[in-house]
């Protein structure tokens, strides 16, 4: 065989994406396309990467991220390209970074400030042309958050919308879709997604269905009520006709973890009826999320200004307490919230402790230190709960309808990005699977697992180019080491890149060589 090449992978394990079994294989490239898949003997003065030892997979698709703002920030995206991420799907659980508009885009636009992100756009097709302008070194596609829409049209309001409200959010969602989005999320938990009934997500979704995009949905609850809630986005799925993925499956609390059979049940039993329901979920079983979402609903009732009020109120922080008795008391249940990251250099301390430790070293009832802390830090705390089961984690891995995504947002070890104590899925997530899902305790094949990684979410997204190695498709590979790939981020040490991952090509360029970041940027704006 000889052609043309810029770029050849010599003597990898071809793990391709479908799930079919590795072959020892040589690639060809030229320019951002794979050409040849096969033996290549003649080599022409072609750079050569020696892929001798190492499996050469599709670049993984991160199909679950929450970068929307942070790529702008760190074109490089250290912490998902050395994770082996080459494409990256934002806008999940119902916040995106467009559209923005009122009290919404004053917020963000004060949030990011800090980053050193200036916010110049309000609308979708604004959000696209910037990102167009902008680099980065992986591939980036977007949902739109039904909480943008919602919070554009009606605020934070507890209500429902009225016809002409309704007909405004199906405009701005037309208005991402024909931007290029690949569909809409919902974050049912938090304000104001939380305030959407059914009916209003049918609607939408259907606009979703005529652009064959897909419905992304942080679901109601996870947890005590999480098969009403299921069955919500299976209705939903099944009155609009949309593709619906089910972000983070799990289930939330151990009173809860019996719930699993039940849980895989719907799922099966609405997917035998025809409906398009996928999930996704990562390797971790702490969840990561702001600390007020433990209230009752109505504190955050009307936006973080309403809530920061309430939690001033001192009737109102009797009210509180009363409600959440059964939680305020519960030392166990406070022992599984860890502080992640706060604004105000005085509370820096927590970050990386559970509640259950500062209360006690503190002298404090647990729920009277949240109510203050959240006071403090303008309702702005990101915490870690520690709410999931090992063995649930590994059956929802497995489970064939299952893909891999991080939830997270990537991260960098040098610049701005490095603080607090993050979730180390936006680290590690993707090498995690492989190192302990693969090699130490085995639940599937390394097919497997690069297929839940590449191929799957690739068809879930109609992205038809990438997911598979296969001539004529974008070059996006990883070629890592299975034996030595492994995460390096944990809890309480969560800036650390992965290792293992050798060499990272995205759209035909070698971007990390040698588990070293090129500085490459050739990445991609996606549209659906
Ligand atoms: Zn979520």
């Amino acid at each position: 065989m000889s052609r043309n090449f810029n770029l050849i992978i010599k003597n990898g394990t071809v793990v391709d994406g479908t799930g079919c079994a590795g072959r020892v294989a040589d690639i060809g490239i030229q320019d951002d396309k794979i050409t040849y898949i096969g033996s290549i003997d003649n080599l022409s003065d072609c750079r050569i990467i020696d892929a001798a030892g190492c499996v050469v997979a599709p670049g993984f698709i991160d199909i679950h991220s929450h970068s929307d703002f942070f790529w702008l920030v760190s074109p490089e995206s250290e912490s998902k390209i050395h994770d082996g991420v080459t494409t990256e799907i934002c806008g999940n659980c119902g916040i995106s970074a467009f559209p923005l508009k009122g009290p919404l885009l004053e917020n963000k636009r004060e949030g990011f400030r800090k980053f050193g992100l200036d916010i110049n756009w309000a609308t979708a097709e604004d959000f696209f042309k910037r990102a167009n302008e902008a680099t980065s070194s992986i591939n980036r596609g977007f949902l739109v958050g039904h909480g943008n829409i919602r919070a554009c049209v009606l605020g934070y309001e507890n209500r429902e919308p009225d016809k002409n409200e309704l007909a405004e959010m199906e405009k701005e969602l037309r208005d991402a879709m024909e931007s290029g989005a690949f569909g809409m999320s919902s974050g049912l938990i938090y304000p104001p997604g939380c305030y959407a009934k059914t009916v209003e997500l049918i609607e939408l979704c259907k606009i979703v269905k005529e652009y064959n995009g897909i419905y992304a949905t942080h679901i109601r609850d996870e947890g005590d009520e999480i098969e009403a809630a299921l069955s919500e986005a299976i209705n939903i799925s099944k009155e609009s006709g949309v593709n619906t993925q089910v972000s983070h499956i799990k289930t939330w609390g151990k009173k809860n973890w019996g719930k699993i059979d039940k849980i895989k049940k719907l799922i099966d039993d609405a997917r035998s009826k025809g409906i398009d329901i996928t999930c996704d979920r990562y390797p971790y079983i702490a969840a990561a999320t702001d600390l007020d979402v433990i209230l009752p609903s109505w504190v955050y009732e009307g936006g973080t200004v309403e809530e920061k009020k309430r939690l001033g109120d001192p009737l109102l922080r009797k009210r509180i307490i009363k409600e959440m008795e059964h939680e305020g008391q519960s030392h166990e249940f406070w022992g599984t919230i860890m502080i992640s990251s706060v604004f105000n250099k005085k509370n820096r301390s927590y970050e990386g402790k559970t509640i259950a430790e500062i209360a006690t070293v503190l002298r404090i009832q647990p729920l009277e230190f949240v109510l203050d802390l959240l006071y403090e830090e303008d309702c702005r705390v990101s915490v870690i709960f520690f709410s999931m089961s090992e063995e649930n984690l590994a059956k929802i891995l497995n489970w064939d309808f299952v893909m891999v995504g991080s939830d997270s947002s990537l991260r960098s070890l040098k610049g701005v990005l490095n603080y607090g104590k993050p979730h180390p899925r936006g680290y590690g997530t993707f090498s995690r699977v492989i190192r302990k899902y693969v090699n130490e305790t085995p639940i599937f094949s390394i097919e497997k697992a690069i297929y839940k990684m590449t191929g799957f979410p690739a068809q879930k997204l109609g992205l038809k180019d990438r997911g598979v190695l296969k001539e004529g498709l974008s070059a996006d590979i990883t070629i890592f080491d299975q034996g030595t790939i492994t995460e390096k981020a944990t809890f309480t040490n969560p800036h650390n890149y992965s290792k293992g991952i050798k060499h990272v090509l995205v759209n035909g360029k070698l971007t990390i060589k040698d588990g070293k970041h090129e500085g490459v940027v050739n990445g991609e704006i996606l549209k659906k």
